[in-house]
């Protein structure tokens, strides 16, 4: 089984990376910087360079993957962007924060969906609690929840134009990680352990589906 893992240097990526490796998966894993190209490969992985931010990054992956399939993707790049409703974002931070959450996954698309073992397999984006507008409880990181709100729609209707994979909006749970943070509830490996059975468990029913890392189905 194969899968390319999108963000994967650190934090919960490194860990799904890990995860998928220990169980005799092949897996693809991108670092948006060369120096961590290493430290993956170390690990068993192919190691691939990928800016989900950069045009000429996403273009390359056209060539670059040629010839190769997959039975998974997980697009796992995000950045927080933290701040209330009344911390208005610059057009910069909308700009990065948008790109790398929501813009990159939908650029990697057409690209990837059709390396899918021929569009039959599954496609996971880390989203986030955050983005379920039905469960808001205050505004706090506000642009980050936009965005993955987005992510969530972005999910949610790209299952029709590829009716044969399998699209699922995850979020891991609160996980200490570099964003996360050290008071978060749940370790690394035990968010993965759970996205890993979430996602086993995903058939085509689920797609457009939005779940947490105990398989719980989340409001949008
Ligand atoms: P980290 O900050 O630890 O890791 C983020 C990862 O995204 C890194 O591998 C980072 O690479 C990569 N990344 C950022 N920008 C880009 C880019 N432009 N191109 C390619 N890769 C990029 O975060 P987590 O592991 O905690 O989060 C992973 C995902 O889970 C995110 O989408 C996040 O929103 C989501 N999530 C996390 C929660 C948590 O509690 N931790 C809760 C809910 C959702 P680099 O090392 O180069 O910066």
């Amino acid at each position: 089984m194969r899968a390319l893992i999108i963000g994967a240097t650190r934090g919960i990526g490194l860990g799904l990376t890990q995860r998928y490796l220990a169980d005799g998966w092949h897996v693809t894993a991108t670092a948006r910087r060369e120096a961590d190209l290493p430290q993956l490969q170390s690990l068993g992985a192919k190691p691939l360079k990928l800016d989900v931010t950069l045009p000429s990054s996403i273009m390359s992956m056209e060539w670059v993957l040629a010839g190769e399939q997959y039975d998974l993707v997980i697009y796992v790049a995000g950045i927080l962007s933290r701040g209330p409703a009344t911390a208005v974002p610059t057009q910069a931070e909308f700009d990065l924060v948008m790109h790398t959450n929501v813009l990159g996954m939908m650029q990697l698309l057409p690209c990837l969906a059709p390396k899918l073992a021929n569009q039959h397999g599954k496609w996971i984006a880390i989203s986030s609690g955050m983005g379920s507008i039905a469960e808001a409880q205050s505004s706090a990181n506000w642009l980050y929840r936009v965005s993955k709100a987005a992510l969530n729609m972005a999910i949610r209707s790209a299952a029709f134009d590829y009716p044969a994979v399998t699209f699922a909006a995850l979020c891991p749970g609160w996980v200490k990680t570099d964003m996360g943070g050290p008071q978060a509830t749940l370790e690394v490996a035990d968010s993965v352990q759970g996205l890993r059975q979430v996602i086993a468990g995903l058939s085509l029913a689920d797609s457009g589906c939005y779940k947490n890392h105990l398989g719980h189905s989340l409001s949008w």
